[in-house]
């Protein structure tokens, strides 16, 4: 008999918290282990203060001389802060962050021991990096791989080490991490956006897209996750049936936090103040167990580092917590899965959030432009904005009734539904100045005070107008937002080129105000976007149908969706706004169908351990005590024993059926993994792990979940999930 689970659950009983008291105001400890302005001030010379500045504003360059003054001063302060090393941190296509630790100890040809720290190391390193995954880019072109310091996110001593955030890239300058596309993306929108911003205030000199992510997860007891391989393993349980008493209740919602994660949450939310990540709001989730944590929203690169840190952080901090925090999608089959909203707008350098509706028609009109060629770019792009949050994990969450479907929609409300309504009517070419004061007065200038009470929100959209910014809710909570973000703001960058051209077009050559022009290419965009806005129920099958109608992309899966990111629009995309070459792209798809694979393949491994190793062997021992029953009763009673052990004969075969199904099943997924195994070309293999193994892990669960409910308590191997959801 197993006892791994005993022994876990008896475990997870005896903790005791670990208790963590708040001290000290926040206001206080923050950024107090980042290397931010204020720092600076005090570290380094002005004039390497004011060339960091620049690099941070306008992208400028810095010599060798200033990264050396910067690096003194960053490593002076460093280790007064106790660090002992350094490391470049970046982002490899892996998803997650990455870092090699060197120290600061170095010694002189004479023996002298000192700290070392100089600009070279700031600036440039060559990581032993070559494991990474790459696409091939790095066998192609025989290119090494080196770490360059990325200025606009300030290095941070975390631990002992001080953290400089780096890009990853080949010497032959293709990008091997998810940090360098973003900044192009980012640096894209900024231009596009700064030029359509000039319209209406000529002092806008930059744009920066601003990320608010909400970060949902899991706390399991980690004795309970060590009884279970497949969640160790793969992050998800494989089989397990639901528990009585779920979600249903909808009680944990919102409800008190227990205190032992309390204590977890404010060791992590102090730790994360010292590391300058702003966090704002944590409270339970739907699910028993889950959990969410919220930021002040920043800069989007800035955004997204720490919510890498804040994962890195949470696991850290779980672990001495004596938790598991679980980040996969969707942990639990039926049970709410995690997510990871990502909040976006963009904002000017004058302060303007460019889309928040203003006290003026002007700046609502200002708004209106930003608001429509979103919708407009999310229209062209909407293929490629789902590839953006494709993984085998987050398959499983997207569209089952908890998250939004596969389907990119977007829900601006009723009330902007019908200001977009009237700007449909708008006349061609000139305005008449009745038309013209009709809009100001009755449709542009009414903007603000509608929004004010347009508190009507859709949860079943994937991308929603929320009352300042969109909200895009599809992406998953493992998931580096890097991603979406990277190829939101390029569309959104794209559009915007798109209307400026279009409506300097009417001004210089039809003689259109300025406002009349950006009416007049507003109302078109507004017509021919129609289809990706919808306000109804996503989660319904009528949208389904709808939306199929509408030849909306519907992408249920990884491999599909990922085909569009290597077609002719998207390649001419991505180089048109010099985001990604080709052979970027074609990388970042390749490893990403290879990481599609090889969790589906480790998947359908752990299955084929857990059936055979643990589930056959207890159900068979189970089923050997009920036959030893009956045949003890036919000693007994002889020929009148049915009398008595009809149920338990009924047992026996009901088990000995799940168990042949169990059996055959497996068998079949190994053979099918066999085959999938043989395919060369990695798009065709992905599809095979895609519809030829991953159809098997339902079916064969279904029938250990019905096991799970037929023998003996006390033989079963695998923790329940009664007992992982079960939080003191
Ligand atoms: P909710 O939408 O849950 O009612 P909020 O509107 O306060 O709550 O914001 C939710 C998230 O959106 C937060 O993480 C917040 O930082 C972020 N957010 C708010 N304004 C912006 C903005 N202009 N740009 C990006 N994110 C934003
Ligand atoms: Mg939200």
């Amino acid at each position: 008999m197993s006892k791994i689970r005993f022994e876990a659950i008896a475990e997870s009983h005896k903790r005791a918290r670990i208790e963590i008291t708040e001290t000290g105001r926040r206001s206080e400890m923050f950024r107090a282990n980042v290397f931010d302005e204020e720092k600076m001030l005090q570290y380094l010379t002005k004039e390497a203060l004011e060339k960091v500045k620049n690099a941070i504003f306008s992208g400028g360059k810095i010599d060798r001389k200033i990264a050396n003054q910067v690096a003194e001063g960053m490593k002076a302060w460093a280790i007064a802060r106790g660090a002992t090393h350094y490391s470049h941190w970046f982002q490899p296509l892996t998803g997650s962050a990455a870092e090699k630790h060197d120290a600061f100890f170095d010694l002189l040809p004479d023996g002298t021991a000192l700290e070392k720290f100089g600009g070279g190391q700031l600036v440039q390193q060559e990581p032993d990096a070559s494991s990474f995954p790459n696409g091939g880019i790095r066998n192609t072109f025989e290119a090494r791989g080196y770490t360059a310091w990325d200025p606009s996110s300030p290095a941070f001593v975390y631990g002992s080490t001080l953290c400089i955030p780096t890009v990853f890239v080949a010497y032959t300058g293709e990008a091997l991490d998810n940090k360098a596309p973003l900044l192009r993306a980012l640096n894209v929108v900024d231009e596009a956006a700064t030029a359509v911003a000039k319209y209406f205030d000529k002092n806008v000199t930059k744009v920066i897209a601003t990320l608010g992510w909400e970060q949902e997860y899991f706390l399991v007891d980690k004795a309970l996750i060590h009884s279970r391989p497949d969640i160790s393993i793969t992050g998800r349980t494989l089989v397990g049936h639901s528990p009585a008493k779920g979600q249903q209740l909808d009680d944990h919602y919102f409800g008190i936090i227990p205190s032992r994660v309390l204590n977890f949450m404010k060791e992590l939310e102090k730790e994360c103040t010292l590391l300058g990540i702003p966090v704002k709001t944590r409270h339970n989730e739907v699910a028993p167990n889950q959990f969410e944590l919220a930021p002040v929203f920043e800069e989007a690169n800035l955004a997204v580092d720490h919510n890498l840190l804040l994962m890195d952080l949470m696991e850290k901090i779980a672990d001495k917590h004596y938790f598991t925090v679980l980040f996969h999608e969707k942990p639990f089959a039926g049970i709410n899965g995690s997510g990871k909203h990502n909040n976006w707008s963009l904002s000017t350098d004058t302060g303007v959030n460019l889309l928040s509706p203003g006290s003026t028609p002007m700046k609502n009109l200002q708004f209106l432009t930003f608001f429509i060629n979103t919708i407009k770019a999310v229209d062209s792009y909407d293929a490629l904005l789902r590839s953006s949050i494709a993984s085998a994990s987050n398959d499983h969450r997207l569209g089952a009734n908890e998250a939004p479907p596969a389907i990119f929609s977007i829900f601006i409300g009723s009330q902007l539904s019908a200001v977009l309504d009237e700007l449909e009517g708008v006349s061609k070419g000139k305005l008449s100045p009745e038309e013209k004061t009709e809009l100001k007065l009755n449709v542009v200038g009414k903007i603000p005070e509608i929004l004010l009470d347009n508190t009507d929100r859709n949860r079943t959209s994937p991308f929603a107008f929320t009352g300042n910014k969109f909200e895009m809710r599809g992406v998953g909570s493992k998931a580096n937002c890097a991603k979406p973000m990277t190829i939101l703001n390029t569309i959104v960058a794209k559009q915007l080129q798109g209307f400026k051209k279009e409506v300097d077009v009417l001004i210089d050559k039809k003689g259109l105000k300025k406002d009349e022009a950006i009416f007049n290419v507003l109302r078109e965009y507004i017509k021919t976007s129609k289809r990706i806005r919808f306000e109804g129920d996503g989660y319904s099958k009528e949208w389904e149908k709808e939306a199929q109608r509408r030849k909306l992309s519907n992408n249920k899966t990884t491999p599909h969706a990922l085909q569009v990111l290597t077609s002719k629009e998207s390649l001419a995309l991505f180089k048109s706004m010099n985001v990604l070459s080709e052979v970027e792209v074609t990388a970042r798809q390749e490893v990403e169908l290879e990481a599609y694979i090889l969790q589906i393949q480790i998947e359908g491994r752990v299955f084929n351990e857990i059936v055979n190793n643990l589930i056959i062997p207890a159900t068979v021992e189970y089923q050997n005590t009920l036959i030893k029953n009956v045949l003890g009763l036919k000693d007994i009673y002889g020929a009148a024993h049915k009398k008595f052990s009809e149920g338990q004969l009924a047992l026996i075969e009901k088990i000995a059926e799940h168990l042949s199904e169990i059996k055959n099943k497996s068998d079949a997924m190994i053979q099918a993994r066999k085959n999938a195994n043989s395919i060369t070309d990695i798009n065709k293999k992905a599809f095979a792990y895609c519809d030829d193994v991953r159809p098997y892990f339902e079916e064969i669960r279904y029938h250990c979940d019905r096991l799970e409910r037929l023998v003996d308590d006390r033989a079963w191997p695998l923790t329940k999930y009664r007992e992982l959801l079960l939080m003191k």
